[in-house]
Protein backbone atom coordinates (compact mmCIF):
# COMPACT_ATOMS: atom_id res chain seq x y z
CA UNK A 1 0.00 0.00 0.00
CA UNK A 2 1.34 3.51 -1.19
CA UNK A 3 1.06 6.33 1.47
CA UNK A 4 1.92 10.09 0.13
CA UNK A 5 1.63 12.82 2.67
CA UNK A 6 0.77 16.15 2.48
CA UNK A 7 1.86 18.52 4.83
CA UNK A 8 1.26 22.06 5.49
CA UNK A 9 -0.33 24.81 8.28
CA UNK A 10 -4.06 24.89 6.12
CA UNK A 11 -3.98 28.28 7.86
CA UNK A 12 -7.04 27.99 6.67
CA UNK A 13 -7.44 25.29 3.55
CA UNK A 14 -7.90 26.94 0.12
CA UNK A 15 -8.92 25.76 -3.23
CA UNK A 16 -5.13 25.39 -4.60
CA UNK A 17 -4.79 22.60 -1.36
CA UNK A 18 -7.79 21.37 -2.63
CA UNK A 19 -6.66 20.78 -5.83
CA UNK A 20 -3.24 19.41 -4.79
CA UNK A 21 -5.04 17.03 -2.43
CA UNK A 22 -7.46 15.71 -4.79
CA UNK A 23 -4.84 15.14 -7.17
CA UNK A 24 -2.50 13.59 -4.73
CA UNK A 25 -5.54 10.77 -3.81
CA UNK A 26 -5.48 9.65 -7.05
CA UNK A 27 -1.80 8.80 -6.60
CA UNK A 28 -1.62 6.98 -3.77
CA UNK A 29 -3.58 4.25 -1.54
CA UNK A 30 -4.12 6.81 1.16
CA UNK A 31 -2.92 10.15 1.62
CA UNK A 32 -2.18 11.67 4.29
CA UNK A 33 -2.99 15.26 5.53
CA UNK A 34 -0.40 16.26 7.82
CA UNK A 35 -1.69 19.56 9.36
CA UNK A 36 1.17 21.26 11.52
CA UNK A 37 0.42 21.95 15.02
CA UNK A 38 2.60 25.05 15.52
CA UNK A 39 3.77 26.52 12.77
CA UNK A 40 6.36 29.16 12.14
CA UNK A 41 4.31 31.67 10.67
CA UNK A 42 1.51 32.79 13.56
CA UNK A 43 -1.76 31.22 13.00
CA UNK A 44 -4.97 32.80 12.80
CA UNK A 45 -7.30 29.69 12.64
CA UNK A 46 -6.39 27.17 16.04
CA UNK A 47 -5.39 23.36 14.92
CA UNK A 48 -8.87 22.43 15.92
CA UNK A 49 -10.56 25.02 13.76
CA UNK A 50 -8.05 23.88 10.80
CA UNK A 51 -8.84 20.38 10.85
CA UNK A 52 -12.90 21.60 11.21
CA UNK A 53 -12.35 23.27 8.09
CA UNK A 54 -10.29 20.48 5.99
CA UNK A 55 -12.67 17.76 7.42
CA UNK A 56 -15.82 20.21 5.66
CA UNK A 57 -13.69 20.28 2.82
CA UNK A 58 -12.60 16.17 1.82
CA UNK A 59 -16.12 14.32 2.72
CA UNK A 60 -15.91 13.47 -0.92
CA UNK A 61 -12.81 11.63 -0.77
CA UNK A 62 -12.50 8.35 1.18
CA UNK A 63 -8.92 7.72 0.97
CA UNK A 64 -7.38 10.74 2.52
CA UNK A 65 -6.94 10.79 6.29
CA UNK A 66 -6.11 13.63 8.21
CA UNK A 67 -3.52 13.70 11.22
CA UNK A 68 -1.76 16.41 13.22
CA UNK A 69 1.94 16.51 13.51
CA UNK A 70 4.43 18.50 15.43
CA UNK A 71 8.52 18.02 15.02
CA UNK A 72 10.18 17.20 12.26
CA UNK A 73 8.41 15.85 8.44
CA UNK A 74 10.38 13.16 8.34
CA UNK A 75 9.64 11.24 11.79
CA UNK A 76 6.07 12.07 10.66
CA UNK A 77 6.67 10.65 7.36
CA UNK A 78 8.36 7.00 9.35
CA UNK A 79 5.42 7.45 12.10
CA UNK A 80 2.81 7.02 9.20
CA UNK A 81 5.49 4.13 6.96
CA UNK A 82 4.96 6.76 4.30
CA UNK A 83 8.54 7.68 1.59
CA UNK A 84 6.73 9.95 -0.31
CA UNK A 85 5.70 14.07 0.04
CA UNK A 86 3.74 16.19 -2.28
CA UNK A 87 4.00 19.24 -2.31
CA UNK A 88 2.35 22.67 -4.80
CA UNK A 89 4.54 24.83 -6.71
CA UNK A 90 2.92 28.01 -7.63
CA UNK A 91 5.31 30.28 -9.02
CA UNK A 92 9.09 29.85 -8.84
CA UNK A 93 9.85 31.34 -6.19
CA UNK A 94 7.86 28.56 -4.00
CA UNK A 95 10.89 26.41 -5.81
CA UNK A 96 14.06 27.63 -4.15
CA UNK A 97 12.47 27.50 -0.14
CA UNK A 98 10.62 24.09 -1.79
CA UNK A 99 14.09 22.21 -3.26
CA UNK A 100 16.10 23.29 0.01
CA UNK A 101 13.32 21.42 1.99
CA UNK A 102 13.46 18.52 -0.26
CA UNK A 103 17.15 18.60 0.07
CA UNK A 104 17.39 18.65 3.49
CA UNK A 105 14.99 16.20 3.88
CA UNK A 106 16.45 13.55 2.20
CA UNK A 107 19.67 14.68 3.73
CA UNK A 108 18.25 13.09 7.10
CA UNK A 109 15.97 10.23 5.49
CA UNK A 110 17.35 9.49 2.34
CA UNK A 111 14.62 6.83 1.49
CA UNK A 112 12.33 10.25 1.15
CA UNK A 113 11.34 11.85 -2.24
CA UNK A 114 9.25 15.16 -2.50
CA UNK A 115 6.88 15.45 -5.40
CA UNK A 116 6.06 18.10 -6.81
CA UNK A 117 2.65 19.06 -8.51
CA UNK A 118 1.96 22.19 -10.28
CA UNK A 119 -0.73 24.33 -9.32
CA UNK A 120 -3.87 24.76 -11.63
CA UNK A 121 -3.48 28.05 -13.43
CA UNK A 122 -6.64 29.56 -11.75
CA UNK A 123 -4.97 28.66 -8.19
CA UNK A 124 -1.47 30.06 -8.97
CA UNK A 125 -2.25 33.26 -6.91
CA UNK A 126 -4.26 31.82 -3.55
CA UNK A 127 -2.49 31.76 -0.18
CA UNK A 128 -3.23 31.06 2.74
CA UNK A 129 -1.88 34.79 3.94
CA UNK A 130 -3.98 36.47 1.06
CA UNK A 131 -6.84 34.82 2.26
CA UNK A 132 -6.28 36.03 5.67
CA UNK A 133 -5.36 39.08 4.53
CA UNK A 134 -8.55 39.43 2.59
CA UNK A 135 -10.24 37.68 5.66
CA UNK A 136 -8.68 40.09 7.93
CA UNK A 137 -10.66 43.61 6.01
CA UNK A 138 -13.60 42.15 5.74
CA UNK A 139 -13.24 40.85 2.25
CA UNK A 140 -15.05 37.78 -0.11
CA UNK A 141 -13.22 34.97 0.03
CA UNK A 142 -16.33 32.57 -0.88
CA UNK A 143 -13.90 32.11 -4.72
CA UNK A 144 -10.76 31.26 -2.88
CA UNK A 145 -11.62 28.37 -0.69
CA UNK A 146 -13.57 25.16 -1.06
CA UNK A 147 -17.50 25.41 -0.88
CA UNK A 148 -17.74 23.13 1.57
CA UNK A 149 -15.71 25.32 4.18
CA UNK A 150 -17.13 28.56 3.58
CA UNK A 151 -20.06 27.96 6.31
CA UNK A 152 -17.36 26.25 9.08
CA UNK A 153 -15.17 29.72 8.42
CA UNK A 154 -18.30 31.99 8.86
CA UNK A 155 -19.51 30.69 11.68
CA UNK A 156 -15.44 30.68 13.36
CA UNK A 157 -15.42 34.02 12.60
CA UNK A 158 -18.93 34.70 13.81
CA UNK A 159 -17.56 33.57 17.17
CA UNK A 160 -14.69 35.65 17.34
CA UNK A 161 -16.69 38.93 16.49
P1 LIG B 1 3.51 25.66 4.61
O1 LIG B 1 3.35 26.51 5.83
O2 LIG B 1 4.13 24.32 4.86
O3 LIG B 1 4.05 26.35 3.40
P2 LIG B 1 0.90 25.87 3.39
O4 LIG B 1 -0.35 25.45 4.04
O5 LIG B 1 1.09 27.33 3.14
O6 LIG B 1 2.01 25.24 4.29
O7 LIG B 1 1.10 25.10 2.02
C1 LIG B 1 1.15 23.71 1.95
C2 LIG B 1 1.54 23.28 0.55
O8 LIG B 1 0.56 23.69 -0.38
C3 LIG B 1 2.85 23.84 0.03
O9 LIG B 1 3.48 22.84 -0.74
C4 LIG B 1 2.42 24.98 -0.84
O10 LIG B 1 3.37 25.26 -1.86
C5 LIG B 1 1.16 24.40 -1.44
N1 LIG B 1 0.24 25.42 -1.91
C6 LIG B 1 -0.17 26.54 -1.27
N2 LIG B 1 -1.03 27.25 -2.04
C7 LIG B 1 -1.16 26.58 -3.20
C8 LIG B 1 -1.87 26.82 -4.42
N3 LIG B 1 -2.61 27.91 -4.59
N4 LIG B 1 -1.75 25.89 -5.41
C9 LIG B 1 -0.99 24.81 -5.23
N5 LIG B 1 -0.27 24.54 -4.13
C10 LIG B 1 -0.35 25.41 -3.12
Amino acid sequence: MTTIVYPGSFDPLTNGHLDIIERGAKLADRLVIGILKNSSKAPMFTLDERIAIMQASISHLSNVEIISFDGLLVDFMKSQHAKTVIRGLRAVSDFEYELQMAQANRDLYPDMETMFLATKVEYSFISSTIVKEILRYGGNIRHLVPKASIEVIESILGGKK
